[in-house]
């Protein structure tokens, strides 16, 4: 199978490309540079990008049911107006820590789930929050480093998620209704997986699932993104991004879900792992001929 990989737009951010979000129903997609502080708002129809500047760090950005934007900013969870360019907090975790919301997204049901990670990277300070329709916040589990990609099998019967630096991806069971997971197990460590064992790479960032449930799963250092099937820890395909080694997030996009947009780090002003180099890190880049579709992302329903 032939897949074919596009540089969407090249630099498209300058610090930490994040949090691709297919929005369906403007067919346009969302992401954010962390730590510019950027919300990005890409649509493929006429190639233009609208940015919203935020006052500070933005971990991830979802649409709103209600309207509006619902961010990951800081230690709180807040909804942003676009016209009004209005910050609103709805609420906070960890305060009077480092600690600070890194990649979040929403379950079938609308809930948001997020996970938090110390700003040193202090190791185990990080945790998995959920944030409910009603507004309340709940931990739902701790003592990661670098909370991030998460994902729903097809039947929402299983949650997976990512700590990167363990470089491990775990699944949970999943209850929908209620929103509560239980029995984490470990499902697939790159250790494992002869092409991504390589300490260069650094592990897995963020990650989307397909409608036959296997995960995608961004090789931070890899230059690569990782077909994986999560119930053997199997490699099945590695999707090769020329030219880009610091690939951070992907999710399905495009009016069928099955074109793959993936996000890439162009640098870390105070990270010396990150320093800027000649190369497409930074750009947006979209891959077709996958063979392989996701279904319409969800939105926060609070
Ligand atoms: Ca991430």
């Amino acid at each position: 199978m032939s897949y074919k990989v596009e540089t969407v737009l090249k630099d498209a951010v300058s610090t930490i490309g994040e949090s691709p979000h297919w929005d369906d129903a403007t067919q346009t997609l969302l992401y954010v540079d962390i730590l510019k502080g950027d919300i990005h708002r890409y649509d493929p129809a006429n190639g233009k990008v609208d940015v919203l500047h935020l006052d500070g760090g933005v971990g991830f950005v979802l649409p709103r049911k209600k309207g509006g934007l619902l961010a990951g900013f800081g230690q709180a969870f807040v909804s942003v107006d676009w016209e009004t360019k209005t910050v609103t907090k709805l609420a906070e975790v960890d305060l009077g820590s480092n600690i600070k919301l890194n990649d979040g997204k929403c379950d079938a049901r609308g809930r948001v789930w997020a996970g938090t990670l110390d700003w040193q990277l202090t190791p185990h300070k990080g945790s998995l929050y959920c944030l409910d329709i009603d507004g309340s916040v709940s931990k739902q589990d701790e003592n990661f480093t670098i909370a991030n990609g998460m994902a729903w099998s097809p039947d929402n019967k299983t949650m997976y998620f990512i700590d990167t630096t363990p470089r491990e991806v775990y699944a949970y069971d999943y209850d929908i209704d209620t929103g509560k997971i239980s029995n984490r197990r470990l499902v697939v460590n790159f250790n494992d997986i002869p092409e991504l064992c390589s300490k260069d790479v650094m592990g897995p960032d963020g990650m989307t699932i397909d409608t036959e449930g296997n995960l995608w799963v961004a090789c931070l250092q890899g230059g690569c993104v990782a077909k994986i099937e999560p119930q053997t820890g199997k490699l099945l395909q590695k999707v090769d991004i020329p030219d880009a080694k610091r690939i951070t997030s992907v999710c399905w996009g495009g009016k069928n879900l099955d074109e793959l947009y993936v996000t890439t780090l162009k640098m870390h002003p105070t990270r010396a792992t990150f320093p800027v180099i000649d190369s497409l890190d930074g750009s947006l880049f979209r891959v077709t001929g996958l063979g392989a579709h996701g279904t319409p992302a969800e939105m926060y329903r609070g």
